[in-house]
């Protein structure tokens, strides 16, 4: 793995298009929305999580890595995009999973392990306390030298690969949304922004306020300083990370009969719902120009637990 040779073999489809959502309910209101398929990159490696892992991949080659290590919860996207990455470009990938180990594997954590993810377990204080040095030598001492990427791969380097979600957008916008897990993603996309345009980072954590200060630090690591031209809402997280209740679940359904587009229900959907809320609201006034960044595909259907991948 040279330079960024490597990115041809993961077949990506970039930039990643953006369309038009024809839909009553935004033009009584006169605002168009438009969404950014980041969705459609990849299939193994897609999203918010390809963005993320271009940098930290090209910094583990420019290091003389041939190991990454990095963190995730036993459905992480990040887990699977990083071992499918590793997969097709030879470089060897380790996923440390919250928790303890559940045999059989869920189908999110088998798809990591056929793509030749090597899996280790920290209990959940042990991962609490997952950027503390001490626990990191630790795995340097079990698991022999890596290149580490953090949770959800929003270091400095991914940050900046978020920024480039931007900088593919040729179309004039006034505001740009995108869900918050690590804050990675908005941090990226905010400094990526023209003068005038702001962005709304959607928690899909229950109690994402702290997610502000986390977005302007990773800013400040990633560009030397944070900007003031983006804010994080918190009234859309339903109950909590990966909660679904059913009145997320009829808008995700009626969203995908109107648009053909089936979203995301950890992140995506919970970022739609609030754009469309907010716009009924009045919050986000008329004549505005929305940009919607779909940052991942939805989940495969529930399949049985044992047997297939
Ligand atoms: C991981 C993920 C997010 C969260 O992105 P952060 O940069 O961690 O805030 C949003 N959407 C999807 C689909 C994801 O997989």
């Amino acid at each position: 793995m040279t330079g960024l040779g490597w990115v041809t073999d993961l077949g990506l489809h970039l930039p990643s298009p953006v369309e038009e959502l024809c839909d009553d309910q935004l033009t009584r209101h006169g605002v168009q929305v438009f969404v950014k398929r980041d969705d459609l990159i990849s299939e193994k490696v897609p999203g918010n999580k390809w963005r993320k892992l271009k940098y930290n991949l090209t910094d583990a080659a420019a290091a003389g890595m041939s190991t990454v290590l990095t963190f995730g919860g036993a459905f992480s996207n990040h887990i699977r995009a990083t071992a499918a990455a590793g997969e097709i470009i030879g470089v060897r990938t380790i996923g440390v999973i919250r928790g303890e180990e559940h045999l059989p594997l869920n189908w999110s954590l088998s798809a990591a392990v056929a793509s030749g993810m090597h899996l280790t377990y920290l209990d959940r204080s042990a991962y609490r306390r997952k950027d503390d040095p001490g626990v990191i030598a630790d795995l340097r001492r079990r698991l022999g030298d890596f290149f580490l990427i953090p949770e959800g791969g929003s270091s400095p380097a991914g940050v900046r690969g978020c920024a480039e979600i931007i900088t593919e957008v040729g179309l004039e916008f006034d505001l740009v949304c995108c869900a918050c897990g690590t804050g990675g993603t908005l941090a990226g996309i905010a400094a990526g922004l023209k003068p005038g345009r702001t962005a709304i980072g959607f928690s899909a954590l229950k109690g994402g306020h702290f997610l502000t200060g986390v977005v302007a630090g990773l800013q400040r690591a990633a560009f030397g300083r944070s900007t003031d031209n983006w804010r994080v809402e918190c009234g859309f997280h339903f109950g909590g990370f990966a909660k679904n209740p059913p009145e997320l679940r009829c808008f995700v359904d009626a969203f995908a009969e109107r648009h053909g587009i089936l979203l995301e229900t950890v992140y995506v959907a919970k970022m739609m719902y609030g754009i469309f809320a907010l716009v009924r609201r009045g919050v986000i006034p008329p004549g505005t120009k929305v940009l919607a960044i779909i940052t991942g595909p939805a989940e495969p259907p529930p399949r049985p637990a044992a047997g297939r991948v």
